[in-house]
């Protein structure tokens, strides 16, 4: 069952809806503050957060902000009526949703529904395979493969033709293949992605005459499949 994060500084909203949500089915815990909610989002891994924009210690939308370097969880704002801005600045920050309060709570029930399902599908989009002339890949295994035959490819080489795969004919620069691969707070320089860049077209290029990554100048790098004659 889903797990569920309420942070919402007003117990008596947070307990009532924590009741419902639970009464649903849902593992649901709460917290009252910003600070402890990120402290909670840390140790629990919830599948979903309900979080209050107006939260003492560290804002809501501060939450949302630092949550969003991490992690691409369904988040679903609560925001007073009439704060317009809060609430564009909370969608500009990567909530997903938002409430307004007072709510009904068939409405919020419902929206955690949809927003659990299609971050689901999500996922399932990020996990199944991808396919090009004669070089697979299946994400949900880890493998790489040629005509049938496995590349044997390192963790992050896997992430880094994965990630430049799925963004195909897009062109990709050295950060943000640094953000999306090695992670936020990597802190080397983006030498790194050069070097895996050559180990990929020496595993797949080389032994297998295509190119895969292409070279943009000044830019960064891109994924176009090409046979080579
Ligand atoms: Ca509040």
């Amino acid at each position: 069952m889903s797990k569920i994060l309420i942070i919402e500084d007003e117990t008596k909203i947070a307990r009532f809806v924590e009741l419902e949500l639970k009464h649903e089915g849902y593992e649901v815990q709460a917290a009252f503050d910003g600070r402890a909610g990120l402290a909670l989002f840390e140790s629990w891994q919830p599948d979903l957060l309900i979080l209050d924009l107006m939260l003492p210690e560290i804002s809501g939308i501060e939450v949302c902000r630092r949550l969003r370097q991490q992690s691409d969880i369904p988040i679903i704002m609560l925001t007073a009526k009439d704060d317009v801005s809060d609430k564009v600045m909370g969608l500009d920050m990567g909530a997903d949703d938002y409430m307004t309060k007072p709510f009904a709570i068939e409405e919020l029930l419902a929206r955690i529904r949809v927003s659990l399902k299609k971050h689901r599908l999500d996922r399932n989009e990020a996990d199944s395979a991808l396919a090009v002339g004669k070089l697979r890949m299946e994400p949900a295994s880890y493998t790489t493969t040629f005509d049938g035959k496995p590349i044997a490819l390192t963790k992050k080489e896997f992430d880094l033709l994965h990630y430049l795969w799925q963004h195909e004919h897009t062109a990709i620069s050295r950060d943000e293949l640094l953000l999306n691969v090695w992670g936020y707070d990597f802190a080397g320089d983006t030498n790194i992605v050069d070097v895996y860049i050559r180990y990929l077209r020496q595993k797949i290029d080389d032994p297998y005459h295509v190119k895969t990554i292409h070279t943009i100048r000044a830019v960064g790098y891109i994924f176009r499949y090409e046979e080579q004659l």
